[in-house]
């Protein structure tokens, strides 16, 4: 069962309702969340009584992405529980990362998109890269008006996340756009391009996400679940899963290149915490953009 803390658990009828609980630091995805998020959805999709899964987020957004501070299990206090103690290992560089993002991101997401119970994330405010691709792995998503979705991790180098869902997700066009600019999408856009199922108003979201899981939950179980394995079937066959396994090893590559290794000397070399690189960082395309219009 999941820990009190950063993931919660209830139950309301035949609907499990999975919440990330780590609203001051905008839900980043660190190992200890992550274990207990995938602990929490196995054992709904265990429960017979369960027939919908909503995955929302506390506070005013959805999920800022990856901890950039706290994923490493090697840090102390970082990875504290056993998906992570899993991933002990003596391998360094290349191979290391390797291991880790291939375990605790590429392979858990599939399982996780693959989930016999349908899954439906509830999205406020900001959603970005690593929780961008988090709820692509979800079977529906509702977003409240205030959401935006978000992957400006090129930005730093680096091309795409772990998965690259924006093809799929926005048609190759707005997912170029999306990934080289950085820029985000807002509620409006994700719908017009069909990356979420609708979209309420902010305080209607959590009531919209159970009332679409409950009648979800009246539907047979089994037809529901076929269904949800023969559409990823589909998708498998236009090629998606075969797409991400050659990103994932692209996105290997991208973490060694020359200007991944340029940026990491700069950002050593100044006096800038890593927030306050960022900052800077989007100030220069804010500029551009001002500057055009
Ligand atoms: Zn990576």
């Amino acid at each position: 069962m999941a820990s009190a803390d950063t993931v919660l658990y209830e139950k309301d009828g035949a609907v499990a309702r999975i919440t990330l609980n780590r609203p001051e630091k905008l839900n980043a995805l660190e190992d200890g969340l992550l274990e207990d998020m995938y602990a929490a959805m196995r054992e709904a999709d265990l429960d017979e009584d369960v027939r919908a899964i909503v995955l929302a987020g506390a506070g005013p957004s959805f999920c800022a992405g990856h901890d950039l501070g706290s994923d490493d299990p090697h840090r102390e206090g970082g990875g504290r529980q056993a998906l992570a103690r899993e991933m002990q290992t003596e391998l360094e560089g290349p191979e290391r990362l390797f291991k880790r993002e291939q375990y605790m991101y590429y392979d858990q997401s599939l399982w996780h998109r693959d989930l016999s119970t349908p899954t439906i994330a509830a999205v406020q405010g900001w959603c970005v890269a690593g929780g961008l691709m988090l709820v692509a792995m979800c079977d529906l998503i509702v977003a409240a008006d205030d959401a935006k979705f978000a992957n400006p991790v090129l930005r730093q180098t680096n091309g795409g996340a772990e998965i690259l869902v924006e093809p799929w997700e926005l048609g190759p066009r707005r997912a170029k756009e999306f990934l080289w600019t950085g820029d985000p999408l807002d509620a409006t856009e994700a719908l017009s391009c069909g990356l979420v199922n609708r979209v309420v108003p902010r305080d209607d979201l959590d009531a919209e996400a159970m009332r679409l899981a409950n009648r979800i939950a009246l539907t047979p179980r089994m037809a529901v679940q076929l269904t949800k394995r023969t559409i990823n079937h589909a998708m498998d066959c236009m090629g998606q899963r075969s797409s991400w396994e050659y990103h994932f090893m692209a996105h290997q590559l991208a973490h060694w290149t020359h200007e991944a290794a340029e940026l990491t000397r700069e950002m050593s070399r100044s006096d800038l915490t890593a927030r306050e690189f960022i900052k800077e960082r989007d100030a220069r395309y804010r500029a551009v953009q001002e500057a055009a219009s």
